[in-house]
């Protein structure tokens, strides 16, 4: 039995002692069709229905958890118990009668949270699930075998809000405060990799930059690595300035790209980036940036610079 220490517990029984033990694999997220408090879902479960979730979430980001992560929950068909023992842990959000509305920041934060502990506590894979079975992250609607007789849970926009904000933030929350990787054997002293060019530059609104540091290429495979860029955007940039940074990797002739994922960030000011991965051989590992703005108007990078340990494999 796991418990969420950031959640808020409220078990129900007979269901947390009397189902099956699953060992979890995926997170899978809900639309509840209710603006409801996480301890109104707890009530709804206990005196209504058994096709509970493990937790609930209210619009505020109060979040309850009512069955133990290694206990079976009823909320997603298929992907309950799978005959191998593996199954999914899932959460119902509060969201409009017909699920049309966006998650609230504080939701955002309390899913970003609960997605890195899942990673942490039980090995979930940072990915969003590429089969039912697959283990990772996803919402309702992703996989058919998911539901019985199809869903649109948890509802467009929040479809995009998981792709685009939360998975995201949760790959870049887990990555930021795990350890770097542990180095291979025959070599544990890293090199150190320190590059940072001050010379101003403009990033037109809506298209990829390729930055360029001490040269173009931040490493050449095969390494081990974890590198982070930190860039500076002018003072003058707009607070819902969209600013991505992505890390992808490239043939010596700068072709045949493979893209890591994007990460997220607003406005001006400092924003670091992040990458743990080894890079194969003969690949070159490079970073690129985008800045979105209301006006379409460009953006001042001021100051950039990469730096993190690496190991030649
Ligand atoms: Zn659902």
């Amino acid at each position: 039995m796991a418990w969420y220490p950031g959640a808020t517990r409220m078990e129900l029984q007979p269901e947390s002692d009397g189902q099956p033990a699953i060992r979890p694999t995926q997170f899978i997220l809900h639309s509840v069709a209710a603006p409801w408090t996480a301890r109104r879902m707890y009530e709804y479960w206990r005196d209504s229905t058994n096709l509970e979730s493990h937790f609930g979430l209210g619009y505020e980001g109060d979040l309850a958890q009512y069955i133990g992560t290694e206990t079976r929950a009823d909320s997603n068909y298929a992907a309950n118990r799978r005959p191998d023992g593996t199954g999914a842990v899932s959460i119902e959000t509060a969201s409009n009668l017909k699920h049309t509305d966006p998650w609230t920041d504080r939701q955002i934060e309390q899913l970003i949270r609960l997605g890195v502990w899942l990673h942490q506590r039980h090995g979930v894979p940072l990915r969003i699930c590429r089969s039912h079975s697959d283990p990772g992250y996803g919402y309702h609607r992703l996989h058919s075998a998911w539901s019985s007789g199809g869903t649109s849970c948890p509802g467009d926009a929040r479809v995009n809000q998981f792709r685009k904000v939360v998975f995201p933030g949760i790959v870049n929350r887990a990555n930021g405060q795990s350890p770097s990787p542990l180095p291979p054997e025959e070599d544990p002293v890293p090199e150190m990799l320190h590059e940072s060019n001050a010379t101003d530059m403009e990033l037109t609104s809506g298209n990829w930059t390729g930055l360029s540091f001490r040269t173009a290429v931040l490493l050449v495979g095969p390494v081990r690595q974890h590198t982070v860029v930190h860039l500076v955007l002018d003072d003058a940039t707009a607070p819902d300035t969209v600013v991505e940074g992505c890390f992808y990797t490239t043939d010596k002739n700068g072709g045949d790209r493979s893209l890591h994922l994007p990460v997220r960030g607003y406005g001006p000011g400092g924003h670091q980036f992040a990458c743990t991965a080894d890079v194969g051989a003969g690949r070159h590992l490079r970073f690129m940036v985008r800045a979105r703005t209301r006006d379409s108007r460009p953006v001042r990078l001021l100051h950039r610079a990469v730096s993190g340990p690496f190991w030649k494999l």
